[in-house]
């Protein structure tokens, strides 16, 4: 080899290795994008793809499988800069891959497992049509399941869960053992039939102290939950049932006050404790559906993990983490990370503007009521650890990036000594714009990834869903991670 050679083939080693070392710096972090049928079906699985990849260096799809929510599987409405620009068909959802009937032997879809197929778009097979271009590309698939069901199918009707006054309501319950095998039957399907590289499932939802806290003082309070099987479990558990009832009714009482602006004479925040006091049902049962809960999330760990061991399966945490002291409190993540392999926690900066006034307005306005508005957000601050602005402009202005940091900082922190990925879900446009919405901007999608980044998140997934976010704000994903790998 004469020198000139040797030089060459040292420059070339040297390229490919600095090559290398970017593509692995590139591949460690997870970049994610939330992604239903709809757009692949309007736009096309290629051109799709192009665009994830192009605009915002998307290496992982989390495609929606299983949803009746169209603001998780449907198109927006005003549409935006890309997919179909008429109104389409009703949004309808379901299952939107392939189903295998002998899946659900021995459930209540024994007879009629296709009710479950979503009908919006024909024989299209969202993880069966995807699966093969995204592979070919090098990207990921991870299955997205969510836990809605719908009351238009005749076997979700026995398993919804019953409130404290006996009304049914609209979401399905943890101990309902129709669902916990229906649910299972829907993961051997998803699992056995598609070679996907994981499994969501998404529950956000919140137990029975937050629903009162929440209640407005005149709908049906929606407090979770009074079905038979939930009063024999909690029965067997020891937890008297009759108390639980007594207590909720206590706390809908004051908070009804609450809403009216009665104040106690002893003061809002000894009140509330006077009943947790007298009624430590209250929190019992509180933690009996946050327990239920997670035997949901074991249930589908264990049954994915027993098809194939190396597929990452996880979870979705509600934004109410940020608003709602209560239900921080239950998220261990030194317990989740038992039984999941990641979690998406919804970090969404700009939507956290008009969601978290209506947490100081609503949950943080009973116990808190005797704080005067702005007192109870800069509370709400410190306990949470964010540095926002006042009231009075935060729903018109939204979050900032910061709180990305610092919320991916405080959960990656938790995290750490298990093997728990943090996936902090980033906001682009979320939610169809109202007229009085946050600004959004790609500078602001932008420095939301670097955020999570820079706070240690190995990973992000850009949220909601794919259809609803401008062209021009996802290309913000795409600049963050350019500077991340410069
Ligand atoms: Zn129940």
């Amino acid at each position: 080899m004469n020198r000139r050679t040797f030089i060459k083939s040292a420059g070339i080693m040297a390229m490919s290795m600095t090559m290398a070392s970017r593509t692995r710096a590139k591949s460690a972090r997870m970049v994610g994008m939330q992604i239903g049928a709809p757009s692949f079906v309007d736009e096309g699985i290629e051109n799709c793809l192009d665009n994830l990849q192009e605009l915002a260096s998307v290496n992982t799809l989390f495609a929606m499988v299983f949803s009746y929510k169209q603001g998780l599987s449907g198109r927006p409405w005003p549409p935006v800069d890309h997919g179909l620009q008429q109104k389409g068909a009703a949004f309808q959802g379901g299952y939107y891959a392939r189903i295998n009937p002998a899946y659900y032997r021995g459930t209540l879809f024994e007879n009629d497992a296709q009710v479950l197929r979503a009908p919006d778009h024909g024989d299209f097979d969202v993880l069966g049509d995807v699966l093969p271009a995204a592979k070919k590309r090098g990207m990921k698939t991870i299955a997205w399941v969510a836990d809605q069901i719908d009351d238009s199918i005749a076997p979700f009707a026995s398993m919804y869960e019953v409130d404290l006054n006996g009304a049914v309501l609209d979401q399905v319950c943890f101990n309902n053992p129709h669902y916990r095998s229906f649910l299972t039957a829907m993961i051997n399907d998803c699992v056995h039939s598609y070679e996907i590289d994981g499994l969501l499932w998404r529950s956000e939802r919140w137990g029975a102290l937050t629903h009162a806290l929440r209640w407005d003082g005149k709908k049906k309070t929606e407090i979770p939950c009074f079905c038979p099987h939930c009063l024999e479990k909690g029965k067997n558990a020891g937890i008297d049932t009759n108390r639980v009832r007594a207590g909720y009714q206590a706390l809908c009482q004051f908070v009804r006050q609450a809403r009216s602006e009665i104040r106690p004479p002893q003061g809002y925040y000894a009140a509330f404790w006077r009943i947790l006091l007298r009624y430590p049902e209250i929190l019992a049962w509180d933690m009996f559906w946050y327990d239920s809960l997670r035997e949901i999330y074991k249930l589908v760990y264990d049954t994915a993990k027993n098809i194939r061991p190396e597929l990452l399966v996880g979870s979705a945490i509600p934004h109410s983490l940020s608003f709602n002291p209560f239900y921080r409190a239950v998220v261990d993540l030194q317990e989740l990370a038992k039984y999941n392999d990641f979690l998406k926690i919804i970090a969404y900066h700009t939507d956290a503007g008009p969601r978290g006034t209506g947490y100081v307005d609503g949950l943080l306005n009973t116990y808190l009521a005797d704080i005067p508005r702005d007192e109870r957000l800069e509370f709400l601050y410190h306990i949470m650890g964010y540095q926002e602005g006042n009231f009075a402009s935060l729903s018109a202005r939204g979050f900032s990036p910061d709180y990305v940091f610092r919320e991916s900082s405080a959960w990656v922190k938790e995290a750490q000594g298990t093997s728990l990925q943090i996936w902090p879900g980033i906001d682009i446009d979320v939610s169809p714009e109202q007229g009085n919405d946050p600004p959004r901007s790609r500078e602001s999608v932008k420095e939301a990834v670097l955020a999570a980044f820079r706070a240690g998140a190995p990973g992000v997934v850009l949220s909601r869903m794919y259809s609803e976010m401008k062209l021009e704000h996802l290309r913000g994903a795409g600049d963050a991670l350019r500077q991340l790998d410069n």
